[in-house]
């Protein structure tokens, strides 16, 4: 049983924190970038210290009041607001933002939990080291959240997803105990490993308030390009000749649906399209060398032999970083585009890089069912993973499908769960996608998940509802 903040809880916080802890309750903090949820606050505080965070939980847990923890707010699955909840205590990250330490000899930076992820890189940047987490919202996300939803982006090709980038984990357990985890370490096989369990646990198992962080040399070179493929399909082959040509410094390997280029026309986001007249499908493909790697030569390379067996048409090789940057703008644009056009409904889908084709051509078929729609697939195809987004036909409105958005979402779903896919690849589940989990998920692994979540929070009250659904009473 969950209780609303109360006076009595307010009180207690009250006494026990500075007043800069609190904020004030305002919509930025209720609302999520999709609009798709409206949240609730009874009170919001933002901790400065893992003392302090450990306080505010183990105050909640004794009066039985839900913790939502926040970072940017930025996240597409809901996790962060919690419309249908007794007025929780929102706890902001804001406050504990530092980069405590860049140890670059050993390749380790250490960060707070509310640490902004571009902030990290910076950091990383300025003792010549390379953070390679990155992805459109990295100018707000912070590195607490990014690894309690366990997010990808665009080099997880090379360099692996944020749970890939984690050495440590200090955390606040849901009963307030503190999790002393912050080991730089590459080798610790000391029992069960615990931080691998609060990254991707979206904020349900325990608060993360500071990580040790793996760093990489930075790419002394990077060649960028931007290439018109026949298909998925041949961009497919030319992912594996681009693995063949250029072993593991190929770091991002992204498929452009044409329709991506066209919305951002139609929406007017200003990124010039840089291949015109628009190709139906494109890839985007980086590769970061050290000193003398020649990444224009190998790219030249790989073009002129997908050129000659058919598998590719125009394209352009960036000559200047103000050419990089213009293509890896247009990257950026299409969801920025996505959201002015408005989707009926958005799929973060992967698969095994061999059925990705047939994938394209069933759900393209499985769709016509629901009559005109415009189709746009992109994403980080070198992990199997798109962004499949469905939307009006031209000239209607999302309105228009209104009452097709979750039949449109189950056909694409059932498709990808059939063909060995996940029907979440790096956004997490949320309150978005909790009934896909029990739909989709292993009985198994559903009912281990329930008792883990038990076993650790025993009164239930660290972002209840978010990937497991909220119990009755
Ligand atoms: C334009 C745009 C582009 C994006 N691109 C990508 C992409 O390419 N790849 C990708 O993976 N994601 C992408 N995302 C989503 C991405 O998951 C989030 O941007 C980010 O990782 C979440 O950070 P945040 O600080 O905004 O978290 P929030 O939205 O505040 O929170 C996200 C979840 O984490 C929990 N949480 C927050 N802080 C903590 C903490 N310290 N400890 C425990 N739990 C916590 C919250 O309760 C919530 O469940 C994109 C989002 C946008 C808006």
């Amino acid at each position: 049983m969950l209780n609303p903040v109360s006076d009595a809880f307010k009180s207690e916080l009250q006494a026990a924190l500075p007043g800069t802890a609190f904020r004030e309750v305002t919509e930025a903090y209720l609302t999520e970038p999709r609009g798709r949820y409206h949240g609730r606050a009874g009170l919001i505080v933002a901790p400065e210290t893992v003392e302090e965070v450990a306080l505010v939980v183990r105050a909640a847990n004794r009066h039985h009041v839900p913790v939502v923890p926040y970072g940017g707010g930025t996240g597409l699955v809901g996790g962060q607001v919690a419309p249908d909840l007794p007025d929780p205590v929102l706890l902001s990250m804001a406050r504990m933002a530092r980069v405590r330490e860049v140890l670059a000899a050993e390749n380790v930076l250490i960060a707070e939990g509310g640490a902004i992820l571009a902030e990290v890189q910076a950091a990383a940047e300025a003792e010549d080291r390379l953070f390679p987490l990155s992805y459109g919202s990295e100018g707000s996300a912070r590195i607490g959240a990014a690894l309690a939803v366990n997010s990808g982006g665009l080099n997880v090709l090379r360099y692996g997803s944020a749970r890939d980038l984690c050495l440590g984990i200090e955390a606040v357990l849901p009963t307030g105990e503190i999790l002393h985890g912050l080991k730089r370490l590459r080798k610790d096989n000391t029992g069960y490993d615990l931080r691998h369990l609060l990254i991707g646990s979206e904020g349900t198992l325990g608060i993360i308030t500071a990580a040790a962080l793996k760093l990489s040399p930075r790419p002394a070179e990077t060649g960028t390009a931007l290439i018109e493929v026949a298909s998925p399909e041949a961009a497919l082959e030319v992912l594996q000749r681009a693995r063949g040509l250029c072993n593991e410094t190929l770091s991002a390997f992204e498929l452009i649906s044409g329709q991506g280029p066209r919305f951002v026309a139609e929406a007017g986001v200003p990124a010039r399209l840089v291949l015109e007249p628009v190709p139906d499908w494109m890839v985007l493909i980086e590769v970061g060398t050290a000193a003398d790697g020649a990444p224009g030569e190998v790219l030249e390379r790989l073009y002129g032999g997908a050129l000659e067996d058919g598998l590719v048409g125009d394209g352009v090789i960036a000559r200047s970083e103000a050419q990089r940057a213009e293509i890896w703008r247009l990257r950026e644009a299409i969801p920025e585009a996505n959201r002015i056009i408005g989707s009926v409904a958005s799929h973060d889908v992967s698969l095994p890089l061999g059925v990705i084709a047939e994938f394209m051509e069933g759900a393209e078929a499985a769709l016509a069912i629901f009559g005109d729609v415009r189709i746009n697939a992109f994403g980080h195809l070198g992990d199997g993973n798109l962004h499949y987004n469905v939307f009006p036909a031209a000239g209607k409105r999302r309105e228009d499908y209104d009452g097709l958005r979750q039949a449109v979402t189950e056909t694409v779903h059932d498709l990808v769960v059939g063909m060995g896919g996940s029907f979440s690849a790096e956004h997490g589940i949320g309150r978005m996608k909790v009934g896909e989990l029990e739909r989709y998920g292993d009985p198994a692994k559903l009912a281990t998940m329930r008792a883990i979540k038990t076993a650790l929070d025993p009164n239930g009250i660290l972002n209840p509802g978010a990937v497991l659904r909220l119990e009755d009473g």
